[in-house]
């Protein structure tokens, strides 16, 4: 017998009330995606949620992908069409962009994990409003302290606004390292803004430049050449 059918029997019977044994009460709680201890557990505690309105417009909640043990985190806006349709972060367009600016500082898509301010999908590509931010940005929190990255990379001004509460123009504080929370932290354009203003891209090279500079002080990784570029 189902616990549905389980239920409905009890009450026929007049059962008003059933207590849930200690243990699936403790399961219960491991549910919560701020308790996971692994992304993919977090992944599927988080497959369901209804925290904010986007969950109505979403075809699934496009949790992160990469490397959970990755030095570098990129953080994108909101998954756009073509990531709601396949549940993974920047495949699209911009994503396309985004492993050419990868592959500019010598790192592959797998090695370094990509996720987004909000994990589903605004209705037409709007930006997130600051409640459905502020709802979703304890999981990237949590994302954050599961991965321990050296670096945050923040593509694009609305994924500064919501982390560090930046609300300048990005041209204004583009280009240099900050420390938050433990992580060296930079900001540079989204590539959906590189793709519109190709003229942004000597700096988006720039910046790029100084990422690998900073992964190669620490490790191997980093080590392209430096007369690449944003292509
Ligand atoms: N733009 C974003 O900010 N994130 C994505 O995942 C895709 C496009």
């Amino acid at each position: 017998m189902s616990r549905r059918d389980l239920l409905l029997y009890l009450k026929d019977l007049g059962v008003e009330e059933v207590s849930l044994p200690e243990d699936r009460a403790e399961a219960k709680t491991e549910w919560d995606p701020l308790t996971c201890t692994d992304l993919s557990t977090m992944a599927q505690a988080l497959s369901t949620c209804q925290r904010c309105r986007l969950w109505k417009g979403r075809t699934q909640v496009v949790f992160g992908v990469g490397n959970p043990r990755a030095r570098v985190v990129f953080v994108g806006e909101a998954p756009g069409a073509e990531e709601d349709r396949q549940g993974e972060p920047f495949v699209g367009r911009a994503g396309q962009l985004l492993n050419a600016m990868l592959r500019a500082c010598g790192l592959a898509r797998q090695e370094v994990y990509i996720a987004n301010i909000v994990k589903c999908r605004p209705p037409g590509n709007r930006d997130p409003e600051d409640d459905e931010a502020a709802s979703c940005l304890p999981f990237l929190r949590r994302q954050l302290a599961l991965i321990g990255p050296e670096v945050v990379v923040l593509l694009g001004r609305v994924a500064a606004r919501h982390l560090l509460g930046i609300t300048a123009p990005i041209s204004s504080y583009r280009g240099r390292f900050r420390r938050w929370e433990g992580m060296d932290v930079l900001a540079t354009f989204h590539p959906a803004y590189l793709l519109r203003n190709p003229q942004a891209k000597r700096e988006s090279w720039e910046d790029l430049k100084l990422l690998r500079r900073r992964l190669a002080s620490s490790g191997a990784e980093g080590q392209g050449s430096e007369q690449g570029g944003v292509v």
